[in-house]
């Protein structure tokens, strides 16, 4: 039979579904929704399943922001023709030409890069990267006017912007009261980027991931894992 009991570990409050069975030893699992499981052999106390629980909260809590952490890898890109790039989550094929003035342009699934003089995938790749920013721009205050009407109602502040090309995550808060946003997420579905934008809103109230976090997140965005599951489909 499974049973539920949560424990304080610090700040931090591990809610856990619990069960015993025919096992010698304790074993504990942190799932990628987040949830934690505890199975323990028959007789264990409760007392001893949460004195177990308790001295793996740094590993459970470090566990949690691993799974939290979606490492935004993309496989080299050698910005030749022919090759894919995403753009809001659609592949599109690459095309460089030369031409009169520079320009890049989505589309009928092409990203038409033109370039003046010798198309080098030095240049293809910075014109390339400034479409991506000029979009970025447009798209994530888009998006953020959107999540930010759904987390007023929470006393969530309209937040400052800032883009830029982040190595291991897809956003950040400041204590300041800004989000970053990495520049890579204009590859991703919108919904996706929506995520994104309110998880880290949700960090104006609450800092850490426990289970406020995520309950405050379930309000402003019922179906957030199932976003946050297509989003590590996009980490590549
Ligand atoms: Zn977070």
């Amino acid at each position: 039979m499974v049973q539920k009991d949560s424990i304080t570990w610090g700040t931090v409050e591990i809610p856990y579904d619990y069960s015993h069975s025919r096992r010698q030893t304790v074993g504990i699992s942190v799932h990628p929704d987040l949830s934690v499981t505890v199975r323990a052999p028959h007789g264990t106390s409760l007392d001893t399943i949460r004195d177990f629980v308790r001295r793996r909260g740094a590993w459970i809590s470090k566990t949690w922001r691993d799974f939290e952490q979606f490492l935004p890898k993309q496989p080299e890109r050698r910005y030749i023709a022919g090759e894919t790039h995403r753009y809001l989550g659609r592949q599109y094929r690459l095309k460089t030409e030369t031409a009169e003035a520079e320009s890049v342009k989505c589309l009928r699934g092409y990203l038409w890069v033109k370039t003046k003089g010798e198309i080098t995938p030095e240049r293809t790749k910075e014109l390339l990267e400034n479409w991506y920013r000029q979009h970025a721009k447009v798209v994530y205050q888009e998006r953020l006017a959107v999540c930010v009407q759904r987390a007023h109602r929470e006393g969530i502040p309209t937040p400052g912007l800032l883009i830029r090309k982040m190595a291991s995550r897809w956003g950040s808060y400041s204590s300041a009261g800004r989000i970053t946003l990495n520049l890579a997420l204009i590859k991703v579905p919108k919904e996706c980027i929506d995520y994104v934008i309110i998880h880290e809103l949700c960090h104006h109230k609450v800092k850490h991931h426990g289970p406020k976090f995520w309950k405050l997140l379930h309000r402003l965005m019922p179906d957030f894992e199932e976003q946050r599951k297509k989003l590590n489909l996009y980490a590549e």
